[in-house]
């Protein structure tokens, strides 16, 4: 079977490893070369404080970074309003390592001093960290096939010879496929922001997470120092072109970080880092068949590291052993209210957002 893969983000390229590992010949196309798209500007955080799905997508696409090695599992610590603190614990029904924390044993693993407000708490969850450069070399070197500086087009490449063609184009999935954004799963394009901040000293041993109404910061051991504020205001919803609305600026993020913590008084952005991102109508990504022989990979949103590896194995499976994909995964399927069957939309949002 010869395959040609659209994209060599996260996406095109774990579904080329898998589909060349069950025997297919695999070619990837992709002009700003592997890891040009969104995957390269990801901060690497897989993150295990999701609800289901998805929860199982990250907790197997963890285990298979950790096989090539890629991966450090750290300490995720939590300062949030109590109610998110207690949610944690339902994740233990999951096997996912999680609780509730004192402040002094938070502020020990974190290497900074956390001092929650009233009403306010602290946890742990499990979390990793992916090496995007690691990971890099880890798909090229060798490369599932072929991975060739060029732009394709899907019907081209069927009148080419090629039986099946991926379009694993992240947020241009829609313009490679000549379908407007809406039609690809009810889907939106939008700016995927995270801004970087200084922090005030400190040596970091986890990852740590503050929650602020909607809005989010993190810090990584990999940037001692620093922390990633996350993207709530930042979303700029709409087709490309579109009057976008005012995005929040760091700045004002941080205002409101400090009142919560003094761990974020003195901090101060120092840098931010976009990408084109998709997003589906409910949230959940669009993967499987968009025609005979043209396969969707797409709408990972903000969390392709945690879902691209366990959903290329479906998506590989469906392809050369004609397993069926889940229906809520269908890229047909539009922004509609939830009928009460397969998995609830916007399952996403975590505790606070
Ligand atoms: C700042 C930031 C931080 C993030 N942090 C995290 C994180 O910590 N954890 C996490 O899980 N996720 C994170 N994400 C989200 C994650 O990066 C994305 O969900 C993921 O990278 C999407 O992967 P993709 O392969 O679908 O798209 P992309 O990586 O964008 O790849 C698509 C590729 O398709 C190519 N392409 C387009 N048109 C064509 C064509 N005609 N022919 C050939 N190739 C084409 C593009 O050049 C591009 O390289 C972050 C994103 C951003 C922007």
């Amino acid at each position: 079977m010869r395959v040609l893969v659209i994209g060599a983000g996260i996406a095109g390229l774990m579904v080329a490893r898998e589909l060349a590992s069950r025997g297919a010949s695999v070619e990837v196309a992709d002009p700003r070369g592997p890891m040009g798209g969104a995957t390269g500007a990801a901060s690497g955080i897989v993150t295990l404080q999701l609800p289901e799905p998805p929860l199982s997508w990250s907790v197997e696409s963890l285990d298979l970074y950790e096989s090539l090695g890629v991966a450090r599992r750290l300490p995720g610590i939590l300062v949030a309003p109590g109610e998110c603190i207690g949610g944690l614990l339902e994740l233990r029904y999951h096997g996912v390592e999680a609780g509730a924390l004192s402040p002094g044993e938070a502020s020990r693993l974190a290497g900074l001093p956390i001092e929650p407000p009233n009403g306010w708490g602290t946890g742990y969850t499990l979390e990793a960290l992916v090496d995007l450069g690691g990971l890099l070399s880890r798909l090229t070197s060798p490369p599932p096939g072929p991975i060739r500086p060029v732009e394709a087009d899907p019907w081209r490449a069927l009148r080419d010879g090629f039986d099946v063609v991926v379009v694993a184009a992240g947020a241009w999935t829609p313009m490679v496929l000549g379908a407007p954004a809406s039609e690809v799963a009810g889907s939106a394009l939008y700016n995927c922001e995270a801004s970087s901040v200084r922090l005030p000293g400190g040596s970091l041993e986890a990852i740590l997470y503050v929650e602020h109404d909607g809005e989010s910061a993190y810090a990584v051991p990999e940037a001692p120092g620093r922390a990633i504020v996350g993207d709530g205001p930042n979303r700029i919803l709409g087709e490309p072109g579109e009057a976008a609305p005012e995005p929040g600026t760091p700045y004002e993020v941080l205002e409101e970080l400090a009142r919560v913590s003094p761990v974020f008084e003195e901090s101060y952005p120092t840098s931010s880092w976009a990408a084109p991102c998709m997003i589906t109508g409910d949230g959940l990504p669009a993967v499987g068949e968009w025609v005979e022989g043209v396969y969707v990979f797409a709408g990972l949103d903000g969390y392709g590291l945690m879902a691209a590896p366990a959903l290329a194995r479906l998506l590989a499976d469906a392809i050369t052993r004609g397993r069926p994909l889940p229906a809520s995964l269908d890229p047909h399927r539009r922004a509609r209210p939830w009928s009460g069957e397969g998995p609830p939309p916007e399952p996403w949002r975590t505790c606070g957002s």
